[in-house]
């Protein structure tokens, strides 16, 4: 891609001050984390002090002043050394923060954006529960109003962020007779898991925050792949949540999360294009070094046709990436767009990593070579911020509105 059809001089410096982060940095430590499961807290502090937890917001809320553009340039550089550090800055930024800037009031944004933008709590987004996934519509979880406050109860699943995160947006039922327009949205605080760890970084906790009684975190999920990001259930007990921390209107919950999943889908999709051009680099690199029959396996067509067909799905899918980031950052609609980048992008990150694995040979399927954890970060792609059969209902549908049938 002629790197000039998206990107000002500003994002090519940034690209580079990614790439040289993501190799110095993460690249070394990357394995480790996936192998232990932990969170990475040292290096998420440093993607907090090069501005990475903030990138698109403006300055005067504490973020790094960059736009859309800037913003998925470092999740896709990321993501093609290491998917958890990439889905870090994803969940973080869109699913734990935008939601405040676009639709929190003036005071809201005050009192949390600064505090994500910088890193000094992590965010997440809670909408999943046991029974509402793909049917986030088919929320559980209540939310009571008692006066001045609202009393939550439920359960979210899969909370990316859950245990290790502070600030939370969840959606939770305020009017059972309204279907998806009885969903409202609130911001819910709680201390992180990992205390300690935060303390020694100096980030991912504030003592501004209330921690609101019977809001915890619950079961951490054991993972194939995105090993290094906390994944977690979110449990509510009797939550007393004041109004003022409601995120918008009363039954306007449902329609800006979904707006929320546009942006994030966009996010996902620099990821799994990261993975699949991370995942084609190590082959390629592979392919070069390895000798069978006296030469370079990168000689063999059959090695060699791979190598093309990974290099020419990965230049359609920065087309699709950057089009549609293109698009949300022109204030244009993208839904679609970002629907179809995430689709493309997530299941090419499945098919370029196994090929990339198939072309290291016995080798690929050890942790020697960071393909096979790759191939292991890629799956969730598929899954992960709607299925890729909930993006072929979203385009499909955008399809038949478009035509006004
Ligand atoms: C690592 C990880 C991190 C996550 N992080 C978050 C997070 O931060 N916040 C959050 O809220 N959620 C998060 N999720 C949840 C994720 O968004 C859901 O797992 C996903 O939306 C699918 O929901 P489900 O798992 O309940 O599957 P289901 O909805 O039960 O789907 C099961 C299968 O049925 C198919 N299916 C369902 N409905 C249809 C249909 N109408 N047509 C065709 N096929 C259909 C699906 O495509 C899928 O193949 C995360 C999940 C994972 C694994």
């Amino acid at each position: 891609m002629d790197d000039h059809l998206y990107f000002n001089e500003q994002h090519l410096a940034l690209r580079e001050m990614v790439q040289a982060f993501a190799r110095d940095e993460v690249a070394p430590i990357a394995g480790r984390h996936d192998e232990d499961q932990t969170f990475p807290w040292e290096t998420v502090k440093g993607m907090a002090d090069l501005g990475l937890l903030g990138v698109p917001w403006p300055e005067e809320l504490g973020g790094a002043g960059f736009d859309t553009l800037a913003y998925t340039i470092a999740i896709h550089e990321l993501a093609k050394v290491c998917a958890s550090h990439s889905i870090t800055i994803s969940a973080h930024t869109t699913l734990g923060t935008s939601p405040i800037v676009h639709f929190g009031s003036q005071e809201q944004r005050e009192r949390f954006v600064p505090l994500l933008a910088t890193g000094k709590v992590i965010g997440g987004f809670g909408l999943t529960e046991p029974g509402a996934g793909s049917d986030a519509g088919g929320t559980r979880t209540v939310a009571v109003r008692k006066g001045d406050h609202y009393v939550l109860n439920g359960t979210k699943r899969f909370i990316t962020h859950g245990g290790v995160g502070e600030v939370f947006l969840v959606t939770a039922v305020t009017d059972p007779t309204l279907g998806t327009k009885g969903i409202s949205s609130f911001i819910l605080t709680k201390e992180t898991c990992d205390l300690e760890a935060a303390r020694k970084v100096g980030i991912g906790h504030s003592d501004e925050l209330p921690v609101m009684k019977g809001f915890r975190a619950g079961k951490k999920e054991d993972k194939l792949g995105w090993r290094a990001s906390d994944t977690r259930e979110l449990i509510f007990e009797d939550v007393e949540v004041p109004v003022e921390n409601r995120l918008g209107a009363e039954g306007q919950g449902f329609v800006n999360f979904m707006q929320t999943l546009d942006a994030g889908r966009v996010g996902v999709a620099a990821l799994s294009l990261g993975l699949a051009e991370g995942a084609l680099g190590e082959a390629l690199k592979y392919s070069i070094e390895r000798k069978q029959f006296g030469q370079s396996i990168a000689h063999f067509q059959g090695v060699s046709f791979q190598l093309a067909d990974m290099a020419t799905e990965v230049e359609a899918g920065k087309h699709l990436v950057y089009h549609a980031a293109w698009l949300a950052q022109h204030g244009k609609p993208y839904r679609k767009e970002a629907s179809m980048a995430k689709l493309f992008c997530s299941e090419l990150a499945m098919r370029a990593t196994i090929k990339a694995v198939q072309i290291h040979g016995g080798y690929g399927y050890t942790k020697d070579y960071p393909v096979e954890r790759m191939m292991r970060d890629a799956k969730v792609c598929e899954i992960g911020e709607g299925t890729s059969e909930i993006q072929r209902i979203v385009i499909s549908r955008q399809m038949l509105r478009d035509l006004g049938a």
